[in-house]
């Protein structure tokens, strides 16, 4: 994959079974934007446009990036993201031929899909103490979006934490005319999110029994009905984590798991792991401390 400086284009692996407690966002995104991608013909057929923006708000780490990522992928789509602040300060001069380059090598991919993080930086509001060079940014961004003439088959996608922040000019017939809120996850999508993250870590619990009157430890795989009950358990307490918390809390206790069998791996001789040790590792309850 060719890495461009500013447009990151990758061909993202995220999917829709990646994303967790978003079933009505997900819902949304498939209607707005990979509809339109795959089946351009059916707005064409009404006479209608479909459209050419859509913004996604909310707070940091709810997962914007993630669903521009599994909208594209699933919908077949190449990918351009490029990111507000960055293409303000890192292409000094540069930044409108950089966003016209941009919106070009989209059209050429098509379907493709821009998407925008923090659009917010290069489009505030005029009122707002706005420097030239991001006034002259959302000009071009808006000539370019209202000449975008690809029929549904180029779709921007920003992304905001502060969608009231934004040049009202945005916000038009046209432009990015569809909103979709991703807000922090309550207890049930907290869930669903922990279920995601916890998909190929092999939780477990440690019990000790006594052997020829010896004591001895051993790491035992939680049952589906524990693991559920663990998962239920975490949402509880995690109330305000978004879904990027939850992701390194996930991470956090794997480490407390390594953690534990690390005085037993430095005490090896041998350079491979024995299978013993390996089967050891296993994330349980008291590493989500
Ligand atoms: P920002 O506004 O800071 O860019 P964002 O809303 O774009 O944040 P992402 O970058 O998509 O958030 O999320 C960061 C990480 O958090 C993801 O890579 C993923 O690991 C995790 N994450 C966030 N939301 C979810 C979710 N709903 N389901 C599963 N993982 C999630």
């Amino acid at each position: 994959i060719e890495i461009k400086p500013g447009g990151v284009q990758e061909i993202p692996e995220v999917t829709y079974e990646d994303i967790g407690g978003m079933k009505d966002v997900i819902q949304k995104v498939r209607e707005l934007v990979e509809l339109p991608l795959r089946h351009p013909e059916i707005f064409e057929r009404l006479g209608i446009e479909p459209p050419k923006g859509v913004l996604l708000y909310g707070p940091p780490g709810t997962g914007k990036t993630l669903l521009a990522k599994a909208v594209a992928n699933e919908s077949g789509a190449y990918f351009i993201s490029i990111n507000g602040p960055e293409i303000v300060s890192k292409y000094v001069g540069e930044s409108e031929a950089k966003l016209r380059e941009i919106f070009e090598e989209a059209q050429k991919n098509a379907p493709a899909i821009i998407f925008i993080d923090e659009i917010d930086a290069i489009a505030p509001k005029r009122d707002e103490a706005v420097g030239e060079v991001e006034r002259r940014l959302v000009a071009q961004l808006l000539t370019l979006m209202d000449g975008l003439k690809s029929r549904g088959k180029v779709i921007v996608i920003a992304a905001t934490n502060r969608p009231n922040a934004l040049d009202p000019a945005l916000r038009r017939p046209g432009r990015f005319d569809r909103e979709i809120e991703v807000p922090v996850p309550n207890e049930e999508a907290r869930y669903e999110i922990l279920k995601v993250h916890t998909r190929r870590v092999p939780l477990g619990k440690r019990v000790v029994e006594k052997v020829d009157g010896k004591t001895v430890e051993k790491y035992v795989p939680l049952t589906k009905e524990e693991k559920e009950q663990l998962l239920r358990k975490l949402a509880a307490m995690t109330h305000g984590f978004v879904g990027a918390d939850l992701a390194a809390l996930v991470k956090e206790a794997a480490m407390n798991a390594i953690r534990r069998v690390i005085p037993d791996i430095l005490a090896l001789k041998e350079e491979k792991l024995p299978k013993e040790l390996l089967e050891k590792l296993m994330v349980t309850e008291e590493d989500f401390k």
